[in-house]
């Protein structure tokens, strides 16, 4: 196949108030031919089955609904999945018959959805490999990766590099499309391999392209090679990709080539809606960001799963001493636990954990913690907080212990904490500021004197030695002496949160 993509207009931009409409056409000839009609409904890197905010927005029950209607339109509707779902999700740490769920949820429910196609994201590689093949075999949806292999090179089972799937319209005739799967190596396990990310596709692009009459990039890239895949790879006629968190859609190369995103957590879904000329082989698409709020109802048969799912992990939680859909609070406030807020500065939620590591015991100085412990990645809105809510926020919970430091290694630890901005190794403290003037930290309201010696609530973690930069914050250290444990970050949140009632 030879095919000319020649820009003919870009049409309507139609923005309403939840929905942009966007649509173009190639074409190249005027032959008389069938327009034969197709659609995709796009998620990417979705981390909670249940809705957010109370319920009023997102819900994996909500993008099953949106897939039922599109498919009461059109037979022809494939539900793709770009990426990033198995990991780090709060009901994944749940432990039950003594493993954890480790994304177990997340395939359950997809399943029960009925997604159709998905290709990996960066965070699917946080699982162990026993728990990343079970995901991969329990998956009744069809996976395909162009450069993602196992240790030895090797495909993993039953994921091709890429899936042609044919339509037929009502009069016989076929249109092939071609879906390819790229993905950012960006979190390598000891059992994944990679090839190059953009020169794999564009071999799978040349491998398929006079089988196909259309080609469907479904990427977890960073957007710069998203773009680069469109302006590189003309063949390419959309790209669907995830990773970037917020929704995006943009242009790229001289045939316009669309690159969309949906926001994270399915609290948006793409819908494109393609018209192919099968004389022509024009393609013209209008996509729709279609945001999922309480004007969509909840398909009953997914949230039946998710109910399932939900309550598994719930019971593993209480078995741990968390009674998970308590209510601690209600705050007034947003709770920001952002990665980019997090790891770069305090915010109200940095300052109440730190308080609570803080409180955990008494007559401690100063409490440390590493940023990289709080996992949300989300704004917590002004409302009633749960139990759940804080293992959302500290899904790897940890021990509080309490130590004796001198002033010496206090202060190399917090001048570390401040070089480690921006990763989640920079610290969140309570009990030490910094002079904004002099630089000089101050415990309490006195400068810090390295002659004396401190206590400090920290996290277990933290005394490991395994924090970026902080390799000599171990307990061989002799400026160092643990005196005790406090119990479980997650229950000195919870106590820090009801004593603030
Ligand atoms: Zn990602």
């Amino acid at each position: 196949m030879f095919r000319w993509k020649v820009w003919l207009n870009r049409i309507a931009l139609v923005c309403l108030i939840s929905v942009v409409m966007i649509s173009w056409s190639v074409s190249h000839s005027s032959v008389l031919a069938e327009k034969v009609q197709f659609q995709i409904l796009q998620i990417n890197d979705v981390y909670e089955i249940a809705p957010l905010a109370g319920g009023a927005e997102a819900g994996l029950a909500r993008v099953a609904t949106v897939r039922k209607d599109l498919l009461a339109e059109n037979e022809n509707t494939f539900t793709v999945m770009a990426g990033d779902f198995f990991s780090p999700s709060a009901l994944g740490t749940a432990t039950v018959d003594g493993d954890r769920l480790a994304g177990q949820q997340m395939v359950g429910v997809l399943n029960a959805m009925e997604l159709d196609l998905a290709t990996f994201g960066n965070h699917e590689f946080d699982l162990t490999e026993p728990q990343f093949r079970d995901r991969l075999e329990e998956s009744k949806f069809q996976w395909f990766s162009g450069n993602v292999r196992d240790a030895e090179g090797e495909q993993w089972k039953n994921v091709p590099d890429y899936v042609i799937r044919t339509i037929e319209s009502e009069s016989g005739e076929k249109v092939r499309i071609g879906f390819v799967g790229t993905t950012i190596p960006s979190n390598p396990a000891p059992y994944v391999s990679y090839l190059d990310p953009l020169d794999k596709m564009k071999e799978d692009v040349e491998a398929i392209v006079d089988d196909v009459d259309v080609i469907v990039a479904v990427t977890h890239l960073n957007l710069p090679d998203d773009q680069y895949l469109a302006e590189n790879i003309p063949e390419i006629d959309i790209v669907l990709g995830g990773h970037e968190h917020d929704n995006i859609q943009q242009w790229r190369g001289k045939d316009f080539t669309p690159i969309f995103k949906a926001d994270a957590n399915a609290r948006t879904a793409y819908i494109h809606r393609f018209t192919y000329d099968t004389g022509s082989d024009e393609l013209e698409v209008e996509s729709e960001l279609e945001f999922l709020t309480e004007a969509i109802a909840l398909d009953p048969d997914t949230e039946k799963a998710v109910d399932y799912w939900e309550q598994k992990a719930f019971d593993g939680f209480r078995e741990n001493g968390f009674e998970p859909e308590a209510v601690i609070t209600e705050t007034e406030i947003p709770l920001d636990g952002l990665e980019s807020s997090v790891r770069n500065e305090s915010t109200e939620l940095t300052h109440v954990i730190a308080d609570a590591v803080l409180n955990s015991a008494t007559d401690v100085d100063v409490s440390i913690f590493n940023s990289g412990s709080i996992r949300i990645d989300d704004v917590m809105p002004p409302g009633i907080i749960t139990q759940y809510d804080v293992i959302r926020v500290l899904p790897f919970g940890g021990e509080i212990v309490t130590v004796e430091m001198s002033g010496e290694l206090l202060e190399q630890v917090l001048n570390q904490g401040l070089a480690n901005r921006g990763s989640g190794g920079f610290l969140q403290t309570s009990g030490v500021t910094q002079d904004s003037d002099t630089q000089n930290w101050l415990v309490g309201d006195r400068p810090l004197d390295p002659t004396t010696t401190y206590k400090v609530a920290t996290v277990e973690f933290l005394i490991s030695g395994n924090e970026i930069g902080l390799d000599f914050l171990n307990t061989d250290n002799p400026d160092l002496k643990v005196l005790s444990k406090e119990g479980d970050i997650r229950f000195a949140l919870i106590d820090q949160l009801q004593a603030a009632n």
